[in-house]
């Protein structure tokens, strides 16, 4: 019970879709009982032709629940569904009139072969299906209004005001169940498909913006960074550096002990600089084994965490499984400056991460 309740919250809010096989067992004992309903209220007023013919569509719809649905024919059930209840309509509009109510379920058929062509698989999905159903009906609708008003019924020998207007009232309320249980089904695999496309909007802006391997920002977005804190910065509301890092002899780790064990690394080295900087700061891969480091503080402080990473990462000897080995790491810091453009700015970075490089690596130059 407790499970039942929990997929039916899950369904309103859109975070789980009706399978196919929950709607059509609705659908096919909904129409079963319908039917059954018919025999009974037809063999009461002593109608036995239409009696008996409810009594063999029921035996029809008893298959679809224990045969077709097992098998999955949705298809055949939709086709079959539509095409009886469009011909049963017709039949008792003409053999008992138009004030029975009969065709009021060709109105509700409209929503109804919309929604069911929308949730098939195959072709049958096709938007002609339910719009050719559509005029089919309503041109009947049309043509029994038209028929009725001129022929009298058919059966005027099992006339009578009260079976009438008990059908009349019957058929209006099924109708109307039909036309909202469409409804809402409808709107709540719209809701169910927002909530999915929201979902993989995310999933492909995170794509968009982080780099798969390390997690840290890509280029792309470092560039969006880089040109924010340039803005706040020209208009006097903070300062910031920008630390290039480098990794010293990479090829040498991946020639030793492999290319995973490299990607290892890099994972390793950017969590450790994630770790050293503040939220409001910035990390991305720049380009193979550098990250660049857009910090918000001024250069004093800047230098500071660059050494810090420095250190923690010259300190860390287990890297990749149970081997060991020392991996360092040489980093470049440049200060904004009123009036130094990005790329400027990033050259500082790249010409005193190199100076590092040329000065024996594994060391901090600003
Ligand atoms: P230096 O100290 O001068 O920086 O030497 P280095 O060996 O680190 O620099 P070099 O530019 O010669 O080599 C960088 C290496 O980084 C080469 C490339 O195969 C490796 N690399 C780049 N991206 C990745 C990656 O995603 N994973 C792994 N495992 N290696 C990578
Ligand atoms: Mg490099
Ligand atoms: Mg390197």
């Amino acid at each position: 019970m407790e499970q039942l309740y929990h997929a039916v919250r899950q369904i309103f809010s859109g975070m789980r879709t009706i399978s196919s096989n929950a709607k059509y067992v609705v659908i096919c004992f909904g129409v079963v009982l319908v039917h059954f309903h018919f025999t009974i209220a037809f063999a009461i007023c002593g109608i036995m032709p239409l009696c008996w013919y409810n009594v063999f569509i029921t035996l029809f719809y008893l298959y679809h629940c224990f045969v077709s649905l097992r098998k999955k024919q949705y298809g055949f059930i939709y086709i079959s569904s539509v095409i009886e209840i469009l011909f049963h309509s017709c039949a008792a509009s003409i053999l008992l009139g138009w004030d029975w109510g009969f065709m009021l379920y060709t109105i509700a058929l409209v929503p109804v072969s919309f929604y069911l062509s929308y949730t098939m698989k195959n072709r049958l999905r096709n938007i002609g299906m339910p719009i050719l159903t559509s005029v089919i009906v309503t041109v009947c609708y049309m043509v029994m209004l038209a028929v009725s008003s001129k022929v009298p019924p058919i059966f005027a020998q099992y006339n009578n005001a009260r079976a009438a207007s008990y059908f009349y009232y019957f058929n209006t309320m099924v109708a109307f169940v039909m036309l909202f249980l469409f409804s809402i089904l409808f709107s709540l695999e719209i809701r169910y498909m927002q909530k999915r496309l929201e979902q993989e909007n995310s999933e492909l802006e995170e794509i968009a913006r982080f780099d798969p391997l390390t997690h840290l920002l890509n280029r792309r977005s470092m560039h969006d960074e880089l040109h924010r804190a340039m803005h706040a910065a020209g208009k006097g509301q903070e300062t910031f550096c920008l630390i290039m890092t480098d990794i010293d002899d990479f090829k040498k780790i991946n020639d030793t002990y492999g290319h995973d064990c490299g990607d290892e690394v890099l994972v390793t080295i950017a969590n450790i600089i994630s770790g050293n900087v503040r939220e409001n700061d910035a990390v991305c891969r720049w380009g193979g084994e550098e990250m660049l480091i857009l910090i918000r503080t001024d250069e004093e402080m800047a230098v500071r965490v660059a050494e810090r990473i420095r250190r923690e990462i010259a300190a860390r000897r287990g890297w990749y499984k149970d081997t060991k080995f020392i991996v360092t790491v040489t980093l470049g810091v440049a200060t904004y400056k009123d009036g130094t453009n990005i790329r400027a700015l990033i050259e500082q970075a790249d010409k005193n991460l190199y100076k590092g490089k040329n000065n024996g690596k594994n060391q901090v130059v600003y």
